[in-house]
């Protein structure tokens, strides 16, 4: 039986996005993003295989806070961090404070095949090198500029302005259902900008990133309180368990609000559902659902579903 292919984006989440040029722009980006990867998936690409590809277009769109665009930490260097996770393996695998890459994210693809499925950033730069992969300075003047600004004011912001209507950027992931009815989920990061060297984020982490055959997640927002709430995993497993998307997102979410954490998360579940929810302003994800694109730009706070089975 073919499934009707699902697919949801996500750009970061954060503080509010004011002026509609903003909006217009990064709307357009995600856009392009789904465009492409739903054609992908249309041609019988796998999840996994789509999943990559959207990982690796919004990593290399500089609006976004993934590869090149990403920010800086404390000390002005960019280390990124990115996962990926094969629903039907139940398979995760990942890369920490990685430097100098273009995709992070094919470093986790290579992991998903090893003995070794996470590597920090020694270990991951030493795999790069094995892989021959090009020496890449993903730094935009832009991010420098922010980082610089920043650095009058001594680094008073818990977060870098991964959400505003001049950068409009975000931490990126993807999630999908494929043709076989698969899914897969991925995520990539430049961190929340400005923290300590050697600051783990939630991206590479199956707080952040989790898949099951059930259900596949993504996390955007403050990686500490992501952690704190085991988001994806939590959510996935709720799913697993019976629940459905909708009740799953709705719990997570009523839950995280009360704890006042600062986060978002995009998901899809088996039978074709698909969903995002924010306790945070904004999230900027968009979704394809076999019929209609759409997007979360816009959106109140809450959580929102779309779809069933089909
Ligand atoms: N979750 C990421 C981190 O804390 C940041 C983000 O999603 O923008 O590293």
């Amino acid at each position: 039986m073919v499934v009707q292919p699902k697919l949801i984006i996500h750009g970061g989440a954060g503080s509010s996005l004011q002026g509609k040029g903003g909006l217009k722009a990064v709307r357009k980006s995600l856009y392009q993003v789904i465009d492409e990867v739903y054609a992908l998936l249309l041609t019988g690409a796998s999840a996994k295989e789509a999943v990559v590809r959207g990982c690796q277009l919004l990593e290399d769109d500089p609006r976004f806070n993934a590869g090149t665009g990403s920010v800086l930490q404390s000390d002005g260097q960019i280390r990124m961090s990115a996962s990926l996770m094969d629903g039907t393996l139940k398979r995760f695998s990942g890369v920490i404070n990685v430097s100098r890459v273009k995709n992070p994210i094919d470093l986790a693809v290579f992991l998903q095949n090893a003995s070794d499925h996470v590597l920090s950033d020694y270990g991951a730069a030493e795999l790069a090198r094995e892989l021959q992969l090009p020496l890449y300075n993903p730094l935009t003047d832009q991010r420098l500029q922010e980082w610089l600004e920043d650095r009058k004011d001594n680094f008073k912001r818990s977060m870098a302005n991964v959400v505003s209507e001049s950068a409009g950027t975000g931490t990126i992931g993807v999630v999908a259902l494929d043709q076989n009815g698969q899914l897969a989920a991925g995520t990539s990061t430049g961190g929340k900008g400005f923290e300590r060297i050697g600051r783990v984020s939630d991206s590479a982490t199956p707080a952040g990133n989790y898949a099951t055959d059930q259900a596949g997640v993504s996390c955007t927002g403050i990686g500490e309180d992501i952690l704190d709430e085991c988001l994806a995993a939590k959510i996935v497993t709720r799913v697993t368990d019976g629940q459905t998307l909708k009740a799953a997102f709705d719990k997570s979410f009523a839950e995280a609000h009360d704890r006042q954490r600062d986060f978002g998360a995009i998901g899809i579940d088996a039978t074709g559902a698909i969903a995002w929810g924010k306790t945070c302003d904004v999230i900027l994800a968009a979704f394809h659902d076999g019929q209609n694109r759409g997007d979360s730009l816009e959106a109140p706070q809450g959580t929102q579903v779309f779809s069933g089975i089909s």
